[in-house]
């Protein structure tokens, strides 16, 4: 885990009892369909072959897929210019506002710490104004930290299968829930050991949550 992720952990005043660890993009703020756009604003696009970036991405005058270091520097210039534009996924301030009545709500996010701020006000204006984790690579050992910290049940939703992984192998007893908001997505994504839930919906996701803490 990156030193400033342990920090921000660090800085959390969490209190004890169950925990929502709640990915950002695709599961809080549309992520795939803004990400569309910015491709084809320079030259590439996005084809829904498989689950996941790498691969799937070309370039449009050639039809090649673009290299990992492009994806990177394509994914890093949308945060860049649309971390602020990002919309919410329909249902998600409502569940996560009734959720958070019984249970501490933690987004745990891969992007930029540059960003954080203001990703933490977007999530605030649509509703969501939790504390913002930002991370690097796999999620598990962030997400051990913060069920370390909370003392209690924990759920953990995201739309990457690396991250659910990585989550599942780390934190013992977390509830795994894949969300993908996205339909082609949720479609094209495969099985994964140990999910509890793939969910396509808030209100399926929370309808879920509340039945694993027993709200
Ligand atoms: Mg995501």
């Amino acid at each position: 885990m990156a030193p400033e992720t342990a920090r921000q952990i660090e800085e959390l005043d969490l209190k004890d009892g169950p925990l929502i660890l709640c990915d950002v993009d695709e599961v809080a703020l549309h992520f795939i369909a803004p990400f569309e756009r910015h491709l084809l604003a320079h030259g590439f696009e996005l084809v829904a072959r498989s689950y996941g970036l790498n691969g799937n991405i070309v370039r449009q005058e050639d039809r090649e897929p673009a290299s990992r270091e492009e994806v990177r520097e394509l994914l890093l210039g949308f945060f860049d210019a649309e971390t602020g534009n990002q919309q919410p996924v329909a249902g998600v301030a409502e569940a996560l506002g009734e959720l958070s009545q019984a249970a501490e709500v933690v987004m745990l996010t891969n992007i930029p710490e540059r960003h954080r701020q203001l990703r933490s006000e977007t999530l605030a204006r649509h509703g969501m104004p939790y504390p913002v984790i930002t991370n690097t690579g796999p999620k598990g050992p962030a997400a051990r930290l913060l069920a370390e910290r909370a003392d209690g049940a924990v759920v953990f939703l995201d739309d990457s299968p690396s991250n659910i992984r990585s989550v599942g192998a780390f934190v013992d007893g977390a509830s795994l829930v894949q969300f993908i908001a996205d339909r082609r997505f949720f479609d094209l994504a495969g099985p994964i050991d140990g999910l509890s839930l793939k969910a396509n919906d808030w209100p399926a996701a929370r309808n879920f949550i509340v039945g694993r803490f027993g709200f």
